[in-house]
């Protein structure tokens, strides 16, 4: 069976108050009642005085036991002296001489009654009293005191029974206060001994003690001789003599100081048993208060004890109480230190429990954890980190571990006093895995206080490698042509940009735009890898220039940033630059042989923008390929001005189509035999707000190369049907189209589209078309054209001579008519050469049944010189100029009327 702590407080509590009750701490009181008896020293009252038979007194009579005659001496001197009355303190129960005993018997009875004997008993049933000699003249008083278990006096008796008899004890006699025999009262040893008058016994009986002395007084006669022996031990005077003893405690009596149990020493218990329910429950109160508590009832306890002691007479026990106290503090210790240790037990686990946490977390952490203390010894580490970093990183010397950047930021982190805001950056490590790119925080905490303070540092790290190698990749793309690792435009821009800002506007900086030529034979020819090859090979050759930066632009268009800026070196570069690209390639077996255009610019010539740099070097590079070959130009300012111009154009068309500033003038083609209009030419006019008349020969090249034209081209077809279909029925009207509205449009559809709005019939139209139509145009191209026959529209082949295509080639060629070029025209009548071409060409169209009208007829010399030559049909200034539609229907009108006249 277990006990609680209160349980066993509560048993223990009880023992006490059981032992207390058994006097098992009487020793214990006692002492402290002795302790008290020594808080004060009272003076004997006087009026007993102690006849002394000392050491002089035996030398003086010399035998012992003294002869009787002595003590009757003693007693005839005392009475004679005037005492009250004499106890003696000395065994009378035998006989001696019988003259003594004679002598001794008629002192007794000469003392007349105020004479006393001892009584006393002895050890088992033995006991002594006076002879009966003596008693007849004097009483008996029992002397016996009662020793303790220690053997000391503390208690004396009222009384006893001596023998067969009731004896009243010294004391009582002498104090005349009784009490019961048996009954014991406690000596107040408070009462000093050396207060009271001796007299030695042989100064007594020789006569020499002064009557004053003991007039009125009582005496008490014994030894204190050491051979007598008769000495007790006592509370704090340690040995007295018997007699003396018998003194202290008549006084005691005398003075009313019987010391008593008090009548309320069970208010003690009930205090101890008050002390046994705290005792029960001290665990509970703190230590210092219990201490203090207990400490204070102690010293108030002892306090009122030393007070009814001393004061009252009263004794009481403090002893059970004391004890009570000490065990509450004992039990309060006992509590505080169970308590102590269960914290502290509690604590250790939860420390543990969290270490472990702790380390698992850390262990478990998806990222690089490392934890260095403040030895620079690694204390914990994340799995992670031990792949990265090796194994059994625990307890390693961090500066031996990690790389000397992280070891050095971990040590000098470490170094701080202050917790600065945690520190983060990137790192190489050379790790079990390879070279990895890391990046870390570190971040130092304080722990422990006052002299325990220590920092520890945590370093995290994450593996951003392939992080890093795909926006290192990311960045080279955006910067960079995949295909031959040139810089793309951008790139080089603000390569530019940067070499212009190095530069500082001291010697400038270069641009040579590079463009390759039959580029796109190569691609289509040997397909696309080998035209991918072709290109790296091109880079590579650019960079062996040492230019200071190749960009490709797309396609075969390359450009590149060269330091040189004299215009001279400058070109002799580029010159070099295009005709290194023109050696032959080696593709896989196959050889290639390219050609490439260069144009150039500085900016001493461009200025310093960039996109300025970029574009005169283009504008440069136009001008390099309208030249065949390989050439290289300079840029110069005229093409930005021609550019300009041509921008300015563009704005402005788009305009004028929005705004419909177009309009048609007709131009008689003329039967020149009879000078009957047989049809007329579509001519397109624009009359703009700020540029004034704008001839179609500068704004159809402007509308060719921004592809207005397809609109443009659809207006005019649209509006030459209308306008003709109002004509007689029998004119006809040609509408120039551009190759581009062929390239760019399904021109069939837009004339079918024409010719259904209008309701004009097909046969009474013609399309114009240059020789140039049949050199860029493919088979898409000449497909239309038979398209547009099939439908009953008739081409004619403008400007006949002065294109590439060869008279050879006529017959094979989708056309109805050839309009010769006004420049033979112009050279006749004098000019035999273009006579004989123009003889030629009508010969031949003649014999390819193809119609001829010759352009430009300014001349009635020229009109009859090819009416000869067979000409029929004419258009020119001669025979009409190019008129609004109003003024053309007004010459069909009178025509009409000259033909009815
Ligand atoms: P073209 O088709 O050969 O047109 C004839 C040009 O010669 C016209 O010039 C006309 O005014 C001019 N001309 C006519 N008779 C004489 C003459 O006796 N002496 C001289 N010196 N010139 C004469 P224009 O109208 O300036 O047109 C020039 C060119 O513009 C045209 O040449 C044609 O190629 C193109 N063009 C004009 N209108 C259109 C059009 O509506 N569409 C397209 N695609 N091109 C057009
Ligand atoms: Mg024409
Ligand atoms: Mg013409």
């Amino acid at each position: 069976m277990r006990f609680g702590e209160r349980g066993l407080s509560l048993i223990f509590g009880t023992a006490l108050l059981v032992a207390a009750g058994l006097g098992l701490f009487r020793p214990i009181d006692d002492a402290l009642r002795d302790l008290r008896f020594a808080e004060q020293t009272r003076a004997a009252s006087g009026n007993i005085v102690f006849v002394d038979i000392d050491a002089a007194s035996l030398k003086a009579v010399g035998v012992w036991p003294w002869p009787r005659g002595h003590y009757a001496k003693m007693l005839d001197r005392l009475m004679a002296a005037g005492a009250a009355e004499t106890v003696f303190d000395i065994d009378f129960s035998a006989s001696s001489d019988p003259a003594g005993d004679a002598d001794f018997a008629r002192a007794l009875e000469a003392a007349g009654g105020y004479a006393f004997l001892a009584a006393f008993r002895q050890k088992g049933d033995a006991y002594n009293l006076p002879l009966s000699a003596f008693r007849q003249f004097a009483e008996p008083v029992a002397v016996n005191v009662a020793l303790d278990e220690g053997g000391i006096v503390r208690v004396a008796p009222y009384g006893l029974v001596v023998g067969p008899e009731k004896v009243a004890s010294a004391a009582s006699v002498m104090s005349g206060a009784h009490g019961p025999v048996d009954a014991g009262f406690a000596i107040d040893y408070s009462i000093d001994p050396a207060s009271i008058d001796r007299i030695s016994a042989i100064d007594l009986i020789e006569g020499r003690v002064d009557a004053t002395r003991i007039a009125g007084k009582q005496a008490i006669i014994g030894a204190s001789a050491l051979e007598l022996r008769d000495f007790f031990v006592v509370p704090r005077h340690g040995i007295v003599p018997g007699a003396l003893l018998q003194i202290l405690a008549a006084e005691t009596l005398k003075q009313g100081r019987a010391l008593e149990p008090l009548a309320w020493q069970p208010m003690l218990w009930v205090a101890a048993l008050a002390g046994l329910a705290a005792l029960v429950w001290a665990g509970q109160l703190g230590i210092v208060r219990v201490v203090a508590t207990t400490l204070a009832m102690s010293v108030a306890a002892e306090a009122a004890a030393l007070l009814l002691q001393v004061q009252y007479a009263a004794l009481i026990d403090t002893a059970v109480l004391h004890l009570m106290l000490a065990a509450i503090v004992l039990r309060a210790l006992l509590s505080e230190v169970r308590n102590r240790g269960r914290l502290h037990a509690r604590a250790s686990r939860e420390r543990d429990e969290t270490q472990r946490i702790l380390d698992r977390v850390i262990a478990d952490n998806f990222d690089g954890v490392v934890i260095v203390n403040s030895e620079c010894r690694i204390v914990a580490a994340s799995g992670f980190a031990e792949e990265m970093l090796g194994k059994g990183l625990v307890g390693q010397s961090a500066t031996e571990i990690l790389p000397p950047n992280l070891a050095a930021a971990v040590v000098k982190r470490l170094g701080e006093t202050s917790e600065a805001a945690s520190e983060s950056g990137e790192s190489v490590l050379q790790g079990a895995v390879g070279e990895r790119t890391i990046e870390h925080v570190l971040t130092r905490s304080e722990i422990g206080r006052g002299a325990g303070l220590r920092s520890v540092v945590c370093l995290t790290f994450r593996d951003v490698t392939e992080r890093r190698r795909a926006e290192a990749r990311l960045k080279f793309l955006s910067g960079h042509d995949p295909l031959t690792g040139a810089l793309n435009r951008n790139e080089l821009v603000e390569n530019v940009q940067g070499a212009l800002e190095r530069d500082s506007g001291s010697r400038g900086v270069a641009l040579v735009a590079v463009d390759l030529r039959r580029f796109r034979l190569i691609n289509d020819t040997l397909g696309h890898s080998l035209g991918d090859a072709l290109l790296k090979q091109v880079a590579g050759r650019l960079q062996s220039m040492g230019p200071d930066a190749v960009a490709r632009l797309g396609g075969g268009t390359f450009l590149l940033l060269v330091p040189e800026t004299d215009p001279k070196r400058l070109m002799g570069f580029a010159e070099t630059v295009s005709q290194y690209l023109s050696f032959p390639y080696e593709l896989e077996g196959h050889q290639a042989v390219i050609a490439a255009s260069a144009g150039a610019t500085t900016s001493n010539l461009s200025g310093t923008d960039p996109d300025v740099l970029l574009s005169h070097a283009d504008m440069a590079l136009s001008a390099a390929k309208a030249i065949a070959g390989s050439a290289a130009v300079l840029f110069s300012p005229e093409m930005d001005a021609a550019l300009r111009q041509k921008r300015t154009m563009d704005g402005a068309v788009r305009r004028a189509l929005l705004n419909q500033d177009f309009h048609l003038v007709y131009q008689p083609q003329v039967e020149m035999e009879s000078g009957r209009v047989v049809g007329v030419e579509a001519l397109a006019r624009w009359n703009d707000r700020d540029l004034g008349a704008v001839s179609p020969v500068r704004f159809i090249p402007v509308a060719e190369e921004t592809g207005l034209i397809v609109e443009l081209g659809q207006w005019i077809l649209d509006a030459a049907c209308r306008q003709a279909s109002a004509w007689p029925g029998e004119i006809e009207v040609a509408v120039n189209a551009s190759p581009v509205q062929f390239e760019l449009s399904d021109v069939p559809a837009q004339v079918e589209k024409a010719l259904e709005k209008s309701g004009l019939a097909a046969s009474r139209l013609t399309i114009e078309i240059t020789e140039g139509f049949f050199v860029g145009g493919g088979p898409k191209v000449t497909n239309q054209l038979e398209r547009l026959r099939e439908m009953g529209v008739k081409i004619a082949l403008d400007d006949f001579g002065t294109g590439y295509s060869s008279l050879g080639y006529l017959g094979r060629l989708p056309i109805d008519k050839i309009k010769i070029d006004q420049s033979f025209v112009r050279k006749l009548p004098q000019d035999q050469q273009a006579l004989a071409i123009i003889q030629t060409i009508v010969t031949l169209a003649g014999s390819l049944d193809k119609a001829i009208v010759v352009e430009g007829v300014e001349t009635a010399d020229q009109a009859w010189m090819l009416r000869l030559m067979g000409c029929k049909i004419g258009q020119g200034y001669h025979l009409g100029r190019p008129a609004g539609p109003e003024a053309i229907s007004e010459l069909f009108a009178t025509a009409q009327e000259r033909l009815s006249a």
